[in-house]
């Protein structure tokens, strides 16, 4: 499936270009040219990127950010912001209220593709084509889905990649320091504590009433796969 790159901007030659050279790419695209309309084809199609201008009618660039930020739906969302102020101060604030880079007008569409695509790597790496299964967990990386009993399980793009990581190795116990290098990057700072937040997360979206929690937290090391294979034996042989 082509990942869906949503264009917020305004100024509509700049988007009939960026669009001609998205879809050149192999991505697929939205555009909207203010940030309500925005906000409401990014809740219906779910972006896996924005490109978005700073200063845009109705609701400014920045706004949006902040208001996606805030939805969990879309708190997660890569946002490269475009500005055609050239300020310091002005990046540093897009930056702060969310955005993940920023290109400043005039850009050149070579670089702007550069920085997607490092972006789209740093968000979501490429991995090896397939299925990953762990017990009745099912991940398909092609389709980016992950279903429990057959039982579609809607992750944001942090638990996915949690999981993922997770599933790799199942036997492992990873520490939140090697959660956060695998998952957010080494050079990027986040809080510890943002794991066990994530954690949960995952843990809730995974586990309905009848299903057994398969994380298991490992105290003072970390999270790991937990497999009820021994339990289910006990189980048949005991019945
Ligand atoms: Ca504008």
């Amino acid at each position: 499936m082509n990942l869906k790159i949503m264009i917020v901007e305004d100024e509509s030659a700049l988007v009939t270009m960026l669009r001609y050279n998205l879809e050149k790419e192999g991505f697929m695209v939205f555009d909207a040219r203010d940030g309500k309309t925005a906000l409401d084809i990014i809740n219906e199609k779910k972006p896996d990127m924005l490109l978005l201008d700073w200063m845009l009618p109705e609701m400014s660039g920045v706004e949006l950010c902040q208001q996606l930020r805030k939805n969990q739906e879309t708190a997660e969302i890569p946002i490269i912001m475009l500005t055609a102020r050239g300020e310091e101060g002005d990046k540093i604030r897009g930056l702060e209220m969310g955005a993940d880079d920023y290109m400043t007008k005039p850009f050149s569409v070579p670089e702007l593709l550069a920085r997607i695509h490092a972006l789209l790597r740093r968000t979501k790496p490429v991995e090896s084509k397939g299925e990953l299964v762990f017990e009745d967990i099912v991940m398909d990386l092609n389709a980016h889905r992950v279903t429990r009993k057959g039982r579609y399980v809607h992750l944001g793009p942090t638990e996915f990649r949690l999981l993922q990581h997770l599933m790799k190795n199942p036997s492992c116990v990873y520490s939140r320091e090697d959660l956060l290098n695998a998952v957010w990057g080494e050079d990027i700072h986040v809080e510890l504590r943002t794991v066990d937040v994530h954690i949960r997360r995952l843990r809730k979206a995974l586990n309905s009433d009848e299903d057994k929690d398969v994380i298991r937290t490992v105290r003072a090391a970390g999270y790991a796969l937990e497999s009820f294979e021994e339990e289910t034996e006990k189980l048949k042989h005991d019945g």
